[in-house]
């Protein structure tokens, strides 16, 4: 028996060794007494998506915290300012949306810095907040972002709102994912819930005002990341 847990706990460390991955360092929630939630929108800006998304926002009124990807910026810099002047927040996603935790930290640091040098061309400051792709997250992502002063957010509720390649699409299954999705909020849904949704898909844009409408029909409110006070592991 105690053997067996011994065995179990090389195991566990050898895989910490291996991945360097410490989840532990990134918020995913955060401290509230009040029936709120935040929602996050990763990947953008896209071409196909983020417009819809965010004429979606402003019809229900809600807003949302969006982490862009460095090159889709350079790419779209209008969509970057529109996202900022209809009132959204806007963090760092990295540069090339790599998984950062297989790299130098040189390589980190530079997805890091590329896509903060987009925030100053495009909208004349810096970024305040970071989410790693992949929620992949090491000491040395830690330390990098910690020198750039940027703040690390993770999320509690992933919607798993993407498109895998070779999938096949109709309107049937984008509802039954849509349904899904619906159905894991009716599971998890709780105050200081950190949603996890993409700019990537037409599962996305199909699915937010159904969010929406059902996390507003539970009595809750949207509040944007500056807004929150405490955010917790
Ligand atoms: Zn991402």
């Amino acid at each position: 028996m105690f053997k067996g847990k011994k065995l179990f706990l090389i195991f566990i460390l050898s895989l910490n060794i291996v991945t360097s991955y410490n989840p532990d360092k990134m918020p995913t929630v955060f401290r509230t007494n009040k029936k709120e939630v935040a929602l996050t929108l990763d990947d953008g800006p896209t071409y196909l998506y983020t417009e819809n998304i965010l004429d979606i926002l402003k019809k229900y009124n809600v807003k949302a915290s969006f982490f862009l990807i460095g090159n889709r910026m350079r790419e779209h810099p209008e969509m970057v300012k529109r996202i900022y002047l209809e009132g959204h927040d806007i963090g760092n996603h990295t540069y090339n949306h790599l998984r950062l935790d297989r790299f130098e930290p040189n390589k980190i640091e530079e997805e890091i810095i590329e896509t903060n040098k987009m925030y100053i061309n495009i909208l004349g400051f810096l970024p305040k907040y970071f989410r790693p792709p992949g929620g992949r997250f090491n000491n040395i992502v830690y330390n990098t972002i910690k020198e750039n002063k940027l703040f690390s957010v993770g999320w509690s509720i992933n919607t798993g709102d993407f498109l895998y390649i070779n999938q096949e699409v109709n309107e049937e299954y984008i509802q039954r994912r849509v349904a899904r999705i619906i159905s894991l909020l009716e599971k998890t849904l709780k105050p200081g819930s950190i949603i996890l949704m993409h700019n990537g898909s037409l599962i996305s844009v199909q699915a937010l005002p159904e969010v929406i409408k059902y996390i507003q029909s539970q009595g809750y409110t949207f509040v944007k990341l500056s807004e929150v006070e405490e955010f917790l592991l």
